[in-house]
């Protein structure tokens, strides 16, 4: 038994067994949670696919409806499901309370998209239409970072085109998804919404699962390549959104004061646990050691801590795997580099790590080639900036990137010139609903949120007349 149960079927169902969540800022379990087993991952995609054939003929209004109803449910609980983001996940509280507003809202957008059929020829030699019909059962898998808004990026998405839903959330990160489930479970018929947590071992089966029409996948490129071989089979169709290593392309016009702060905030928010963080900056001989001394100011004044204490910046890492995995990004950092601020942990209990800055070192260094996920940030001198867009095409990854610079003309243009899903100019990681989000190359396949990721979620029929 235990607070946090599965979603199946309508019902919320204790796990086949259970197992203890941690609390990253405190290695501390904040609760224990139910875990499915693999026949109850089968009954949750029973439950969708019996579900389907009637949620599938509602009206679009009636399933908008079902969503504004979810949005109001999750906006009335914020303080609650906030709290236990921060619990487990380690982010400060105001971020999750920024996160559940967030997938509110997102459940509030989607309900505002419409699937219309569109008439492409009605004359006297015939009627052609081409229409969107819903795929069926679909598998949506959440990776750690940011459990609840990536959530709302499928599943009012799904729900809208008229498909059924079975989610699973990160191992590490089940309860805030638990809970929302919970919360909204009455909004939909029984079944249409299945919640389900594993302890990392029920992926593969989501991906093989014969009844399951169409896997939404956000996490690490790695398991993303596993999720798309195991889909291969029943052809299921697949979007995969994976990991990034942006690149912000720092020009010599900018204000380093002034541009300084933003890249730190672009680095380090979510404690660099964030896909579409600024992973590797490059940044303009004439200024890079101004801007290489901004950081390290900023990184030095950081409040790392709790997430539950108030004026705390940056919490932990999310879990002991990825602090490890960090600590080693900055050991090559300290062999390939010099450390300018930060450089290892902070006390000795909770995966605190100090912001970290590391100048004087460049491309082919593990730290500025893979994905570091986390908080530490190497900063590249370049003096030619189609040299640096170079550099920042040159890897397999093309999730974001960002140009910085008081020329926007300049900056527009080589902007374009990379090779990315997005490229802001004079920001990063900015997000909206209405625009859709995808990464080229290793980075993932289709894209999520706007029309375009709504799409994605339904099959093309055309319907085609003789007259
Ligand atoms: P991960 O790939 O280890 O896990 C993600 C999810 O996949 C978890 O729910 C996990 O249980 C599940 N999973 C594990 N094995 C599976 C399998 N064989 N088949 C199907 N699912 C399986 O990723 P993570 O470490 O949790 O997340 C960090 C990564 O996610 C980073 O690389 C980050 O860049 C990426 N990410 C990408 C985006 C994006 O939108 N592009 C957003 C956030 C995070």
């Amino acid at each position: 038994m235990s607070d946090f149960k599965l979603l199946i079927n309508g019902q919320l169902v204790d796990g086949d067994s259970t197992m203890d969540v941690i609390n990253p800022a405190t290695e501390q379990p904040v609760a224990q949670c139910a875990r499915a087993s693999k026949a109850q991952l089968d009954q949750a995609v029973a439950a969708a696919k019996a579900a389907f054939p009637a949620w599938s003929k509602t009206t679009i209004d009636e399933r908008r409806k079902a969503l504004v109803a979810m949005a109001d449910a999750i906006q009335a609980n914020i303080p609650e499901l906030a709290r236990l983001l921060t619990q487990e996940q380690g982010k400060p509280l105001d971020a999750a309370m920024g996160e559940v507003f967030g997938a509110s809202a997102f459940f509030r957008y989607f309900a505002t998209l419409d699937i219309p059929a569109r008439t492409v020829q009605d004359d006297a030699s015939g009627r052609v239409e081409i229409r969107r019909k819903p795929l069926g059962v679909i598998g949506a898998i959440v990776p750690w970072n940011f459990p609840l808004i990536l959530m709302a990026f499928k599943v009012p998405a799904a729900l809208l085109a008229g498909n059924t839903v079975v989610l699973k959330p990160a191992a590490t990160t089940p309860l805030s998804t638990l809970r929302l489930a919970a919360l909204v479970k009455d909004c939909v018929p029984p079944g249409v919404l299945n919640v389900i947590a594993d302890a990392n071992d029920l992926g593969a089966a989501i991906t093989a699962h014969p009844d399951i029409r169409k896997i939404s996948f956000t996490g690490s490129t790695e398991t993303g390549k596993r999720v798309m071989a195991g889909a291969a089979d029943a052809l299921k169709r697949v979007t995969l959104e994976l990991g990034g290593n942006d690149a912000a392309i720092v020009m010599g016009d900018v204000d380093p004061v002034e541009t300084a702060p933003k890249i730190f905030n672009a680095a380090f928010q979510n404690s660099g646990q964030v896909c579409i963080a600024a992973k590797r900056v490059y940044v303009h001989e004439s200024i890079y050691d101004a801007m290489c001394d901004e950081l390290a100011k900023l990184a030095d004044a950081a409040v790392v801590g709790d997430g539950l204490e108030q004026g705390t910046q940056f919490g932990p890492l999310q879990n002991k795997a990825q602090f490890d995995k960090v600590l080693g990004y900055i050991e090559e950092g300290r062999k390939d580099g010099r450390i300018i601020a930060g450089g290892g942990r902070q006390g000795d209990k909770g995966y605190f790590i100090r912001p970290t800055i590391v100048r004087d070192i460049t491309d082919g260094s593990k730290l500025v080639d893979e994905e570091q996920f986390g908080p530490v940030l190497p900063v590249i001198k370049y003096s030619d900036a189609s040299d640096a867009v170079a550099r920042a095409n040159a890897s397999d990854y093309g999730l974001g990137g960002s140009v910085w610079a008081r020329d926007t003309d300049q900056a527009w243009d080589l902007a374009a010139g990379m090779d990315s899903g997005t490229v802001w100019i004079n920001k990063h990681a900015d997000l909206q609903p209405h625009l859709p989000f995808g990464g080229a190359k290793f980075s993932g396949l289709g894209s999520e949120l706007g029309q375009e990721g709504l799409n994605e979620f339904t099959q093309i029929q055309v319907l085609n007349m003789a007259r």
